[in-house]
C-alpha cells in the first residue's frame, strides 16, 4: 500500500504475541494499537513483563522462530505492512528503516570483534561504498557518540558500560534509521550515566529527525523525552494520549498508581507507595480488566468478558476503564 498524506508513520493495529510451549501459552500482546507521527517520540510505560519488549520486537521482526508468534495484527510502516513482507524485505528495513538499542550493551555487543568494525560491519550491510567509505563512517558514528576515533580498534571489555551503550547508539543511528526502538536503554548502567546516555540519544534524535519509540518505566524520563505515551499492562495499553493529557489528568486507576510511587521529596515519609500486589501471569490472566485483582475501584462488572472498553476521558484521551467517574472524583 502506497503511504497518503493521512498514513500515519507508523501505526501498530490489534497486535497479539503469543509465547507457546507444549504445555502453556503466554500471552505477551493482547490487542495492542496505536500510531507514531513523524519525528516524534512515544513513550512505552510499564511495569516489566507487561509486553513492551515484545512490543519492539514484533516491530522489527526478530521474535524468536521457535516458541513465538503473532497470531494477529499489523504493523504499518509508511502504509506496508512489515508482517505481511518476506524476510529479503524486511533484512532491507532492519538497520536501514527501524533500528534498536537493546537493554544491555554487555551482550549486545560482540566481546571479539572490534568496536568500530561492528560499526562498519553494519553500515557494510546497508549502504554501498568501499571498505574504507564504511570505516570512515563508522569513525564519524565514534566521534557522533563522543568516542574519539581512535578508539576503532579496541574491542568492548576496553570500554565502560556508558561507552558500550554508545557504541551500542552508533551502530543503531549508522544507517540512519527513520525509527528508534530504544528497549530501556539505560537500564544496565549506573546511575550516574544513565543521563549522559539519555541525553545523547535525545541530541542524536533531535539532530537526525529520527522518530521514536522509548520503553521505560520511568515517569521522569517520559516526561523530558516523549510526546505521547501508552500506558502498558499485562500485554495491553490501558491508557494512551499526549504527554500532557498522561501527566496532567491521569485516569487510569494503574497510572494513577505508577504516578503515586513516585517518592516526593517534598515531603519526609518512611514508606514509599507502591501497588498492592503483583501483574498477574501472562499465561493465566485475569477475565476482564487484567488489573482488577489490584484495583481499588474494582467491581464485579469489572471481571466479565467484554464488559471493560476503551474509553475517551474529558481531556480527549483514552483509558481502558469501566469506572473513570468514579476514578476521577478520587473516592478511593
Ligand atoms: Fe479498575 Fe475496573 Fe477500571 Fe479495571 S475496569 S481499572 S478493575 S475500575
Amino acid at each position: 500500500m502506497s503511504e497518503t498524506k493521512n498514513t500515519p508513520f507508523l501505526e501498530v493495529k490489534d497486535l497479539r504475541v503469543e509465547y507457546f510451549t507444549k504445555e502453556q501459552v503466554v500471552h505477551a500482546v493482547n490487542g495492542v494499537s496505536f500510531t507514531l507521527e513523524k519525528g516524534t517520540t512515544l513513550g512505552l510505560v510499564g511495569e516489566t513483563g507487561a509486553g513492551k519488549t515484545s512490543i519492539c520486537k514484533s516491530i522489527l521482526r526478530i521474535l524468536p522462530d521457535v516458541g513465538a508468534r503473532i497470531p494477529s495484527g499489523e504493523i504499518r510502516l509508511e502504509g506496508q505492512d512489515l508482517l505481511k513482507i518476506s524476510e529479503k524485505e524486511m533484512r532491507a528495513v532492519r538497520g536501514q528503516k527501524i533500528a534498536m538499542i537493546f537493554q544491555d550493551p554487555m551482550t549486545a555487543l560482540n566481546p571479539v570483534q572490534r568496536v568500530g568494525d561492528q560499526i562498519a560491519e553494519v553500515v557494510s550491510l546497508h549502504m554501498k561504498g568501499t571498505k574504507e567509505d564504511f570505516k570512515k563512517r563508522a569513525e564519524e558514528m565514534l566521534e557522533m557518540v563522543n568516542i574519539p576515533k581512535q578508539r576503532y580498534v579496541e574491542y568492548p571489555h576496553q570500554f565502560s558500560g556508558g561507552m558500550k551503550q554508545r557504541v551500542v547508539i552508533a551502530i543503531a543511528l549508522a544507517c540512519n534509521p527513520e525509527l528508534l526502538l530504544a528497549d530501556e536503554p539505560t537500564t544496565a548502567l549506573d546511575v550516574t550515566i544513565q543521563a549522559q546516555v539519555l541525553k545523547l540519544i535525545g541530541e542524536l534524535r533531535d539532530r537526525l529527525g529520527t522518530s521514536m519509540i522509548l520503553v521505560t518505566h520511568d515517569m521522569g524520563i517520559v516526561a523530558t523525552y516523549c510526546d505521547t505515551v501508552a500506558v502498558t499492562y499485562a500485554g495491553s495499553i490501558v491508557e494512551y494520549g499526549t504527554k500532557e493529557q498522561i501527566f496532567d489528568h491521569p485516569t487510569h486507576p494503574y497510572t494513577i498508581g505508577l504516578f503515586g510511587a513516585i517518592p516526593n521529596m517534598n515531603v519526609d515519609e518512611e514508606w514509599l507507595h507502591a501497588i498492592e500486589g503483583l501483574p498477574p501471569d501472562p499465561s493465566h490472566l485475569p477475565t476482564g480488566c487484567a488489573f482488577h485483582p489490584r484495583c481499588p475501584y474494582a467491581t464485579e462488572d469489572c471481571a466479565k468478558e467484554g464488559f471493560v472498553k476503551p474509553v475517551t476521558t474529558p481531556d480527549g484521551h483514552t483509558c481502558v476503564c469501566c469506572h473513570i467517574d468514579e476514578v476521577l472524583k478520587g473516592e478511593k
